[in-house]
């Protein structure tokens, strides 16, 4: 049974795993016995040193996702070391705060290029791959609690996470019959940068830890067993599904 989660023989792409989420995520696919090509605008030396510590194989790619020569480049350096791509995993993800009533368009637009227009074009280079190699992908983009709520002060986050939501199901429509699973997990309130400004507002940060049912912010360990399960064979009749990872959040 646990053979299905063994992950050994496959290459998983993770964008922005220097820290974080991605980080956490990086580190249980290599755990599960994955190779990583990262893909980092910032030096992943961190996450390189915890995956030589699990005897892993990581390479990076220095890029901005961004930049639309990204996914070319992540693609044939994947190859390059690697001969194959089984895995992606669309992490790097920003954020932008100011009311709506303010909001510039400069924050809108870096918003959405990082956080659903890099996914859709990186997504599109890793299925070519794959059904060029006639194997199966697996494809896990991450979502949010603003693919199912508004959240407020965030517009271009609300926008693009609800995105992603959509995405992943288009994706997984067209690409199920290529033997690609295309799904997302929607992670709660985590403690990384990401929530920083969050956590520092008391008042804030008592309201959201108040309503989580598990009673404590998440971790980036709390991504691990979701993250292994979509990438694996275990999942591969579960096609177009954004998993929640919120600590009970949701059910609120
Ligand atoms: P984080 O610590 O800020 O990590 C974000 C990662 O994305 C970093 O590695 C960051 O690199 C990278 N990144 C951002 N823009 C990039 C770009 N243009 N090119 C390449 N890499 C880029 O936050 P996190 O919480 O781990 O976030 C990971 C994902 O989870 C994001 O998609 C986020 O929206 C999502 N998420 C987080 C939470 C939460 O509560 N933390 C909840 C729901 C969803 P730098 O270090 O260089 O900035």
């Amino acid at each position: 049974m646990l053979n299905m989660f063994n992950l050994e023989g496959k290459v998983a792409i993770v964008t922005g795993c220097n820290t974080g989420l991605g980080q956490g995520m990086a580190l249980a696919l290599v755990k599960a016995g994955a190779k990583v090509v990262g893909v980092n605008r910032s030096n992943p030396d961190e996450t390189a040193a915890l995956i030589k510590e699990a005897n892993g194989e990581f390479v990076n790619v220095m890029a901005d996702v961004a930049d639309s020569n990204t996914p070319n480049c992540v693609l044939s350096e994947a190859i390059n070391q690697f001969g194959r791509v089984d895995i992606l995993i669309n992490n790097a993800g920003i954020i932008r705060r100011n009311d709506a009533i303010d909001f510039t368009e400069k924050d809108w637009d870096e918003v959405m290029d990082v956080n659903l227009k890099s996914v859709f074009f990186l997504s599109q280079a890793f299925a070519k791959q794959v059904i060029k190699q006639g194997s199966y992908g697996n494809i896990v983009n991450i979502a949010s609690m603003l693919s199912y709520q508004g959240g407020i002060r965030v517009p271009s986050y609300t926008a693009s996470k609800s995105g992603i939501l959509g995405l992943t199901r288009l994706l997984a429509n067209e690409w199920a019959k290529d033997g690609i699973n295309v799904n997302a997990i929607a992670p709660g309130y985590m403690a990384t940068n990401n929530t920083e400004a969050l956590r520092n507002d008391e008042s804030r940060s008592a309201e959201i830890l108040g309503r989580i049912p598990a009673g404590r912010w998440g971790e980036a360990d709390d991504v691990a067993g979701p993250v292994v399960f979509l990438s694996s064979d275990a999942s591969r009749y579960v096609n177009g599904y954004t998993l929640a990872v919120d600590g009970g959040w949701l059910a609120r």
